[in-house]
């Protein structure tokens, strides 16, 4: 368990590292041009700390190790919204051997909760959530469905790309791009777009 879920944290470092640039250069437009650096120091420390943990270490232990090490060498707002969220998905977690499709989708909602409580943010703010609330959705209807997890990550990164694009529609009134205003419009938002890698290369993990 630990194993495959610690190869899983490591694909989504390497889809993180491979899109740095792009990360970076969406936050050149509406932010400070950070994002992808930000992104990709945290995964690298992430990745660094999780080589140092037990093979008997649990889920729950594997996902805090993350949370925390994001909140703690991340600058900037992403770090403690994407540690809080791997924090809650720890604490949903707790105890389980095995992940089954409800399981995840319940880490989801409490990683999704734990980053709006953090940043004060709801849905159409132009962030992360843009991606995340509809990728959720869609992960829980096809869950309900009785979907597979790949499935329903599929079902989940189709959603987290709408709602990426949809980021360009819209202007932001959380985080750096709001101070930008009506210039924000047209910009799709950096957190949207690392939320919607996130997702696909859990995907693509579980599929391989
Ligand atoms: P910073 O803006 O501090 O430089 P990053 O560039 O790493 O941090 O991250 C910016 C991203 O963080 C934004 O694109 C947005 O998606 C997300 N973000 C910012 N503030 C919030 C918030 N209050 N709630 C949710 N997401 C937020
Ligand atoms: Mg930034
Ligand atoms: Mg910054």
């Amino acid at each position: 368990m630990a194993n495959c879920l610690i190869a899983a944290v490591e694909a989504i470092g390497a889809a993180i590292a491979s899109n740095k640039e792009v990360l970076t250069s969406l936050d050149a437009a509406i932010g400070d041009a950070d994002h992808g650096i930000n992104m990709a120091r945290g995964f690298q420390a992430v990745s660094g700390k999780l080589s140092t943990l037990a093979q008997t270490a649990d889920a729950a232990t594997v996902l805090k190790t993350v949370g925390m090490t994001l909140i703690t060498t991340v600058g900037g707002a992403s770090g403690p919204l994407y540690g809080t969220a791997f924090l809650r998905a720890a604490a949903a977690g707790q105890g389980k051997n095995t992940l089954s499709p409800s399981d995840v989708g319940n880490m989801l909602a409490a990683a999704i909760a734990g980053i709006k409580e953090r940043g004060k943010a709801v849905r159409g703010e132009k962030t992360m959530l843009d991606a995340l609330e509809p990728a959720y959705e869609a992960f829980k209807s096809a869950e309900q469905q009785g979907r597979s997890l790949v499935e329903c990550l599929a079902a989940a990164r189709e959603s987290a790309l709408d709602g990426v694009m949809f980021t360009k529609s819209i202007i932001a009134t959380k985080g750096r791009a709001s101070y930008l205003g009506e210039r924000s419009l047209g910009h799709q938002d950096p957190g949207a777009t690392s939320a919607y890698l996130i997702i696909a290369a859990l995907e693509e993990f579980c599929r391989s």
